[in-house]
C-alpha cells in the first residue's frame, strides 16, 4: 500500500512570530515544485497563527507541539484542542519525549490527548521511543508495544486511519545521533504490527509512522528508503529554511 511521505517541522521552544514568517517566505519557493510529501510546520503555540497566515494556499499543514486534552478549564498556561483549530492548525504533536521527560507526561496522558484530537478533527503526530537504558536493556520492542497499546486505548479503527506516529528514540533526539536505517525499519514494522494488532490490518496499512532523531539532509535519503519509514519529525535541522527543504526533497 502505497503512503504520502510526510515531512514534519518541530521547531521547539524557537521562533519569535516574526523568526517563524521570515522562515516561511524563505522556505516556500524553496519547496513550491515538490508534491511528493506532505509537509507539516509545528511552531510554538504563539506563533501559530503567524505560520498560518504565511502559508496560506501553499498546501502546508501547520500543528500544535502540544495540547491538553481538555477543551477549556482552569489549566494555566495550556492550549486547548478548540485554540489550536480556532487559529487554523490541523495537526498536533502528541507524547514528545521532551514533554514526557521534562512534563512529567504518562502514557495515559497521551492517550487522553490523542482521544482528544481525535474528537477535536485534529490530526495527531503521536511520539513514541525508547530511552538509551531501554535499548541497552533490550526492551526497545517491548516499550514500543506498551507505549503503543496505552495510547491508542479506545481509538476507533476508522479514526486510526489518519494518524501519524514517530517513531523517536529519546536517544538520538538533539544528539546528533541517528538510528541506523535497519534499526528503524525493525522498530517501525514492531509498531506498525502492534498497531495491526490492536485496530487492524487497515489502520496499520494506512498510518504514517515517521523517524525522528537527529535527522539530517544528509542521512534523511538513507532513512526514507526503509519501507516503513514514511516520512520524518525534524527538530534541528528543521529550523533552518535550506536544510529542511532539503530533507523535504530527499
Ligand atoms: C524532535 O524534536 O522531534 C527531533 C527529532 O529533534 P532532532 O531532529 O533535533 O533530533
Amino acid at each position: 500500500m502505497s503512503r504520502k511521505p510526510l515531512i514534519a517541522a518541530n521547531w521547539k521552544m524557537y521562533k519569535t512570530p516574526a523568526q517563524a514568517e521570515e522562515f516561511v517566505k524563505k522556505f516556500l519557493p524553496l519547496v513550491a515544485e515538490q508534491t511528493r510529501a506532505e509537509i507539516v510546520l509545528c511552531p510554538s503555540a504563539i506563533s501559530l497563527a503567524a505560520v498560518v497566515a504565511a502559508v496560506k494556499d501553499s498546501g502546508i499543514a501547520v500543528g500544535g507541539q502540544n495540547m491538553h486534552w481538555a477543551e477549556e478549564g482552569a489549566y494555566t498556561g495550556e492550549t486547548s484542542p478548540l485554540m489550536l483549530k480556532a487559529v487554523g492548525a490541523t495537526h498536533v504533536i502528541i507524547g514528545h519525549s521532551e514533554r514526557r521527560q521534562y512534563f512529567s507526561e504518562t502514557d495515559e496522558m497521551v492517550n487522553q490527548k490523542i482521544l482528544s484530537a481525535v474528537k477535536n478533527n485534529l490530526t495527531p503526530i503521536i511520539c513514541i521511543g525508547e530511552t538509551l537504558d531501554e535499548r541497552e536493556a533490550g526492551k526497545t520492542e517491548e516499550v514500543l508495544l506498551r507505549q503503543c497499546q496505552i495510547a491508542l486505548k479506545g481509538v476507533v479503527p476508522e479514526s486510526a486511519e489518519s494518524f501519524v506516529m514517530a517513531y523517536e528514540p529519546v536517544w538520538a533526539i538533539g544528539t546528533g545521533r541517528t538510528a541506523t536505517p535497519e534499526m528503524a525499519g525493525l522498530a517501525h514494522f514492531h509498531i506498525r504490527s502492534q498497531v495491526a494488532r490492536l485496530l487492524g490490518r487497515k489502520a496499520a496499512d494506512a498510518i504514517r509512522i515517521l523517524y525522528g532523531g537527529s535527522v539530517k539532509p544528509d542521512n534523511a535519503s538513507a532513512l526514507a528508503n526503509q519501507p516503513e519509514i514514511d516520512g520524518a519529525l525534524v527538530g534541528g535541522a528543521s529550523l533552518d529554511p535550506l536544510s529542511f527543504s532539503k530533507i523535504v526533497d530527499y
